[in-house]
């Protein structure tokens, strides 16, 4: 068969990991095809992820502030939410953004081919278009940057509208009086934080002994307290065994260490996790090995066991986020064309954007204690802050790990207000090799919140030694 298109290279899937690699292979000069499924750019991320999230978790935090704003005198009253101009906004600001996509797509002559692409050898795509409409695509390599999907745990009727993914309760349809999230990591976290700001009553469930299981216990905490105070009710070591559709809710059954009262509940959030598209591009005609849970082997410079064919993003493995996938994403693209490079990163940074946030990179002390690995901690309360007592923010801390033996930063854990803004300096430490010295003696500006990441090195070595 005799192909339709052909291209140097081809980019399969537009989210934060294609786009990335695409425009940067045509900077390079290569004839480059970007094939997406949707027809904006801009992937999960984009367009059901990262940005619409944190609109929302802006209008959130709005809220939450002015409802505290009495404590210095000030007092907005209820709000009135009209969430159609709210759910406006959000879908203003991924149109922006989307938008500027496909705008640089074009100025780059990326040409933008709509459908769902699934090998049929080792150098063809078929790409099948809303239409049913198929064409071949010849390619001299590729770059799989199909990403993930939701977890779809079985057993709820996911027939029924008021059982939600992550994507469904980002279109904010409505605000259910009484909402169940299933699953208290960093997107259920995010989505429940979204729906108590707008007035709803919210019951977590999490299957693990704390939130976030991937964080510190000690980060977690003034999350896990703040949560309460606020009236959102947490259940650790505790897990839906059933969910039922029902005329008056969904009816929902647990088993475990802590039964949340009500058993009817408005809406369901599924937030359990997500799974890779890997088993669905039929890569093994191409030759690709793809791991039993659809994870796709790469190498140091995201090549797939096909020397032709890169892979980059959700789909080749943890940590499941943004910045990671652009990143492989401009290596994949400058290996393809032809430079010398591999993956070098020391460390890349998570962020859940909860009220406060809770930011963590390289080395935790969880991971260090699991593996014996020798460090210390240098930890500054920002009780001792002068800018987070002017936020009336005081709950948060910043902590700083160091190999014991080199006195350089391996790990930092943030959890306060703009957490998620203040770890860079941290990846940046790290990423440097920085000693204690470094962090402690550089002039960080007062009062800020930033100042905080210096006062911990200074904990650590022992400069500041009267906060506790
Ligand atoms: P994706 O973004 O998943 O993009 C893959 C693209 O490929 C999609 O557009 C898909 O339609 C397309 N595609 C798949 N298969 C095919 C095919 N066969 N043919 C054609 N096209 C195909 N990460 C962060 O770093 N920060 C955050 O704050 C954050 N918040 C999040 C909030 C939510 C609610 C969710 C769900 C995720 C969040 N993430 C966040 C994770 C982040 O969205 C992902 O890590 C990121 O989108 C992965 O990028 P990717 O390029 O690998 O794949």
């Amino acid at each position: 068969r005799k192909a339709d298109v052909e291209c140097r290279i081809v980019v399969l899937g537009a989210g934060p990991g294609g786009y990335t690699a695409a425009f940067r292979a045509a900077d390079l000069g290569l004839d480059t095809v970007l094939v997406e499924r949707y027809p904006e750019l801009g992937g999960v991320c984009l367009n059901v992820g990262c940005i619409p999230s944190k609109a929302l978790l802006h209008a959130a935090d709005v809220i939450d502030q002015a409802a505290h704003a009495g404590a210095f005198g000030v007092d907005f009253g209820k709000p009135k939410i009209d969430i159609d101009k709210l759910r406006g906004y959000k879908d203003g600001v991924v149109g922006q953004l989307t938008k500027g996509l496909a705008g640089m797509a074009k100025q780059r002559k990326v040409r933008v081919l709509q459908g769902t692409g699934r090998f049929v050898s080792a150098n063809e795509i078929e790409i099948t278009g809303d239409d049913g409409k198929t064409q071949l695509l010849r390619f001299e390599q590729c770059i799989i940057a199909a990403g993930s999907q939701a977890l779809k745990l079985p057993g709820f009727p996911w027939d029924d509208g008021r059982v939600m993914d992550s994507t469904d309760a980002l279109q904010l349809a409505d605000v259910p009086k009484k909402l169940l999230v299933v699953g208290g990591g960093i997107i259920g976290l995010e989505m429940a934080t979204v729906y108590r700001g707008l007035g709803s009553e919210v019951t977590v469930v999490e299957l693990a002994d704390q939130l976030i299981p991937g964080a510190d216990r000690d980060l977690v905490k003034p999350l896990a307290d703040r949560l309460k105070k606020q009236g959102v009710s947490v259940h650790l070591k505790t897990k839906v065994v059933e969910a039922k559709a029902a005329k008056k809710g969904i009816d929902v059954a647990f088993e475990g260490d802590s039964i949340p009262d009500g058993k009817l509940y408005d809406r369901v959030l599924v937030a359990v996790g997500r799974a890779p598209n890997g088993k669905k591009i039929d890569a093994e005609k191409a030759g690709l090995r793809v791991g039993e849970r659809g994870f796709i082997d790469v190498d140091a410079q995201m090549r797939t066991s096909a020397p032709h064919i890169f892979a980059i993003g959700d789909i080749v493995g943890q940590p499941m986020l943004a910045h990671k996938a652009t990143h492989e994403g401009k290596l994949a693209a400058e290996v393809a064309a032809g430079e010398k490079k591999e993956w070098v990163a020391r460390v890349i940074p998570s962020v859940a954007y909860t009220d406060p946030e809770i930011a963590w990179v390289g080395v935790t002390e969880n991971e260090a204690k699991a593996k014996g690995l020798k460090v210390g901690v240098g930890k500054f309360p920002w009780a001792a802050s002068g800018r987070a007592i002017g936020l009336a923010r005081t709950e948060g801390f910043t902590k700083l790990v160091f190999d014991e033996a080199t006195q350089r930063v391996v790990g930092a854990g943030i959890v306060g207000v703009h957490a998620g803004e203040l770890i860079s300096e941290a990846a940046l430490a790290i990423e440097m090799g920085a000693e204690v010295g470094d962090i402690a003696h550089t002039i960080h500006p007062h009062p800020t919140l930033g100042e905080s990441v210096a006062m911990a090195a200074e904990v650590y070595d022992g400069t500041i030694t009267d906060l506790y």
